[in-house]
Parts: structure tokens; C-alpha cells; sequence
């Protein structure tokens, strides 16, 4: 059994990597163990000085990173370069303020001491998704080595080059090289990790699928869990929007990384008062956006990561179309080897289709018709998931009011499209997950929250 790293924009074998069979995996996973034993005696500044190396080495090699990246999962380079100057500020973020995030608290009580101390957990195992190689790994790993702990990555096998990579780094930026190490094993082998004694705690970012049975597993071991699943977020465009802002937010935010992303906008809710409009600016911009191989021109859009993913953004395109969505752009699967597919659109999507039941991971707009405000917050919340949510509104009490007290989800942006920042959490409810990744409440996340008490 191996790992295949494939080029998703001509499918051609980059590179092959064997996986590791059940008792190296669990050395492996004793050994970051072990690391942690000397790792969590360390003091927030030498942590803080290591994660800076970090984010210099990061910005020092953020070409090479990016073509890594470009290469294993197809984004555009100027993505990829972006992404790595991310993971930069989210090491410095940390490096600057994980020591306060974590100072003990001082409680009065009648002994003469009493306090709550923020200790490190232990060895984390971190299993990662392919669609931001980097910046999925760095918003879970600075805060959870800031705050002491060690971890083992299972990432997505099509972009191990970036997880072998990123384990180089920490490496060069002078953490323990057993600090972070990554672990190339098939599910069962992650599930034996799971319940091993040398891992504490488990995070997953990733599908809802992928969450439940990781969660299952982790229950089972009493570990500690954290869930960043998948999204079908909705972006309400109400009658007093600016629409060319809306239109505009939109579209940037349903393609960035080819439409794979987890908190793209997925279902466009619009009042019935502006419909037509908005929908005509959609078309507009969506036709002026390219597609290509990344390393053959400046597009918009790369190919899709791999080819059943794209297969299956497909389907979910057919059977809404059969469900009744009208088709109005792309919807056609090109030429040619790589896993392309065009900006698409769709309006008119009933609420029993794939374009609104399930999560669309790819570069297609779903509009759905509202009647008013009061609809538009009813088919938001139709939805299992519960990741992010957007609203447009000249009329900004409006917007705050919706989005604090009416949406379901993990963050709601107004006026704008939701994107993850190291200040703010980071996360979902219901079937999107659980738990925070950034800001004070994702370096909490794995930590003993530790009562002392001295008479
Ligand atoms: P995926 O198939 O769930 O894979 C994610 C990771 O989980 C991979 O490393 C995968 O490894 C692993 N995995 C899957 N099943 C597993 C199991 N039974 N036991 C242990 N590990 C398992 O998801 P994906 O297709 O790569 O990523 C797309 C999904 O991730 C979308 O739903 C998206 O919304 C979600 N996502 C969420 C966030 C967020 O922050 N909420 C961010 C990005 C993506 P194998 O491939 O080896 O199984």
C-alpha cells in the first residue's frame, strides 16, 4: 500500500510514498509521546522564539511552498503563495499572544493559594484535509505547540509532499524533531493510533463522514475531539443590498481554491425584490473567470484536486438539474486529462436538490429565490450544517441583527464573505463540528484546565 501524489491538472504520478504498517505507526506515535515529556517543560519564550523561526522559514520558502502545493492539489499560485504568508502570521499570532491566552488565573477562595493553570495535553494526533495543505495544518499546530503539546499529522494522502514538508520546517525552525511527525497510514492503522495511550486528543478537519467515524473512534478511547467538517453556507442577498458588492463577495467567495472550500458560499439565498439583477451580475462575473494549469498561465481557477471529487461535483449538478435547477452557465465537464471544471451556475434551486441539501466542494453557485427576509432566514437555517453564513444590507442593524440572533452557524459576516482570521474563532455546530480552532478559544481547546489549590 502506498500514498500516490498525483497531479490533478494533467493526472500525471508526482511521487509515491509508502505508508507505515501498525507497529511503526505506533513507534512513531510513542516517540512524539516521549518528546513531549521534555517539549512541555519548555517556557512560552523559547516556544514563541521557535514558532517566529517558523514563520520566517515559511516566508523565506514561500515559493517553493507554494509550488508544492500548486502541484499535489492544483490551486492557483497566487494562492498558494497567499496561503503560506497566512501560516506565517498565524505562527507570529501565537508567538505574540499565546503566553497571555495561557497565563494562570488567580481565583480568591479561603486557601491561600488557588489558581487555574492552562497545561498542554500531550501528543495530538491532527488528521488534515487536502484543500488548504498548509493552512489547515498551521491554525491547529501553532496554538497547540504554543501551548506545549506535541502532535503526529495524517494528512490527506494526494498532498503528502506538503506534509513531508511542513514536518521539514518545524525541523529547520529548531523544533524537536519529534515534535511534530507525519504519520502515513491507512484508516484502520489511524483508528489503532487513536486508541493508543501516547495520544491524548484528536482533531479532524474534514468531511462529516470522516468527523463521525473519527469521533466514534475517539469516543470510544475517551479522547478529547475536535471537529471542522463541512459547510453549505448560506449568503442572504436582501432587497437593500448593494449588489454590486454583494455580487461581487459572492463569487469571489464560492470560487477561492476552486470552489473547495469548506466556508465558501455555497447556497446564494436572494429576495424575489432583486433577484433578477443579482443574478445577471453573478452570470456576468462568473463568465469572465478562467480555469487552467496552474503552471501554464495565470487563471482563476486550477483543476479540481482529484478526479472522483470532480466526478462527483458533477452528479450533484446533473441530479439538480433533473430536480429542477436551471442551468445558466458551465455544468459541462471539458477535454483533456485534467480534473476541470468550469465556473457553473445554477438558479432557481428547489430546496430537494443536491445543490441545497448537500455540500457542493467545487466552483458552483447555487441561487436560491426567496420571497423576503423572514424566507430567506427559514431556508438559511434548512440545513443540516452550521458553518458559516453571510448577509447583505445596506441597512447594517439589520444585518448585525440577523446574523447574531438568527442564523445557525459558526460565524456570520456582514457585507462581506466569512474567512477564518487568527483573532477570531474558528468553527461550526451541529453536523459542520465542534470545538474552535484560533484566537484565546482554539489555544484552549488542548489544554488540561488545571485547578490548583494550595492551603
Ligand atoms: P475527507 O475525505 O473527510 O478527508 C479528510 C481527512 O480525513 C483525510 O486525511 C482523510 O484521510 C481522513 N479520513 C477520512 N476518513 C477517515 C477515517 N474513517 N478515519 C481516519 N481518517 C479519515 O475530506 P476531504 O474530501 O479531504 O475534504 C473535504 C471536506 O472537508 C469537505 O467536506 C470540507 O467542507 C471539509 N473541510 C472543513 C473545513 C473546516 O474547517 N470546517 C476545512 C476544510 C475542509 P483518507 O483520505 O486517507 O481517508
Amino acid at each position: 500500500m502506498v500514498y500516490v501524489s498525483i497531479n490533478p491538472a494533467t493526472a500525471e504520478v508526482l511521487a509515491e510514498y509508502p505508508v507505515l504498517s501498525q507497529e511503526e505507526a505506533l513507534a512513531l506515535v510513542r516517540r512524539v509521546h516521549e518528546c513531549h515529556q521534555t517539549w512541555r517543560t519548555t517556557d512560552f519564550s523559547q516556544r514563541a522564539q521557535l514558532l517566529n523561526n517558523a514563520a520566517k522559514k515559511l516566508r523565506e520558502n514561500k515559493e517553493e511552498f507554494g509550488r508544492l502545493m500548486s502541484e499535489e492539489m492544483g490551486k492557483p499560485l497566487a494562492e498558494s503563495a497567499g496561503e503560506v504568508e497566512k501560516c506565517a502570521w498565524v505562527c507570529e499570532y501565537y508567538a505574540e499572544q499565546g503566553a497571555q491566552f495561557l497565563e494562570s488565573q488567580p481565583v480568591p477562595t479561603e486557601a491561600g493559594r488557588s489558581y487555574v493553570s492552562f497545561r498542554p495535553l500531550g501528543t495530538v494526533l491532527a488528521i488534515m484535509p487536502w484543500n488548504f495543505p498548509f493552512w489547515q495544518v498551521f491554525r491547529f499546530a501553532a496554538p497547540a505547540m504554543m501551548a506545549g503539546n506535541t502532535f503526529v499529522l495524517k494528512h490527506a494522502p494526494n498532498v503528502t509532499g506538503c506534509a513531508e514538508a511542513i514536518e521539514s520546517l518545524f525541523r529547520d525552525a529548531g523544533f524537536p524533531a519529534d515534535s511534530c511527525r507525519v504519520l502515513r497510514a491507512e484508516n484502520e492503522v489511524v483508528a489503532q493510533v487513536i486508541a493508543d495511550d501516547a495520544i491524548q486528543a484528536v482533531t479532524l478537519t474534514g468531511s462529516t463522514r470522516a468527523g463521525r467515524a473519527v469521533a466514534g473512534l475517539a469516543g470510544q478511547a475517551l479522547k478529547k475531539v475536535v471537529l471542522e467538517l463541512g459547510g453549505n453556507d448560506p449568503y442572504l442577498v436582501l432587497e437593500d443590498a448593494n449588489l454590486a458588492l454583494a455580487a461581487e463577495k459572492c463569487v469571489a467567495s464560492r470560487l477561492i481554491n476552486g470552489g473547495q472550500s469548506c466556508i465558501a458560499a455555497k447556497r446564494l439565498i436572494v429576495v424575489d425584490a432583486v433577484r433578477e439583477a443579482f443574478e445577471k451580475r453573478v452570470r456576468d462575473l462568473m463568465a469572465t473567470k478562467t480555469f487552467g494549469n496552474p503552471f501554464a498561465g495565470s487563471f482563476d481557477l486550477g483543476p479540481m484536486a482529484r478526479r472522483d471529487l470532480r466526478d462527483e461535483l458533477h452528479r450533484q449538478v446533473r441530479e439538480s438539474v433533473a430536480g429542477g435547477a436551471k442551468l445558466e452557465l458551465g455544468g459541462e465537464i471539458p477535454p483533456g486529462n485534467g480534473y476541470f471544471y468550469p465556473p457553473t451556475l445554477l438558479t432557481e434551486v428547489p430546496t430537494t436538490v443536491p445543490a441545497f441539501r448537500e455540500e457542493l466542494f467545487g466552483p458552483v453557485a447555487a441561487i436560491v429565490p426567496a420571497r423576503d427576509e423572514a424566507e430567506a432566514i427559514r431556508l438559511a437555517n434548512d440545513s443540516c450544517f452550521g458553518l458559516g453564513g453571510a448577509i447583505f444590507t445596506r441597512d447594517i442593524e439589520r444585518g448585525n441583527r440577523i446574523a447574531e440572533k438568527e442564523l445557525r452557524a459558526g460565524a456570520c459576516f456582514v457585507n462581506d464573505f466569512v474567512r477564518s482570521d487568527p483573532r477570531l474563532p474558528f468553527g461550526g455546530i451541529r453536523d459542520s463540528g465542534y470545538g474552535r480552532e484560533l484566537s484565546i478559544f482554539g489555544i484552549r481547546e488542548f489544554v488540561n484546565v488545571k485547578t490548583v489549590y494550595v492551603k
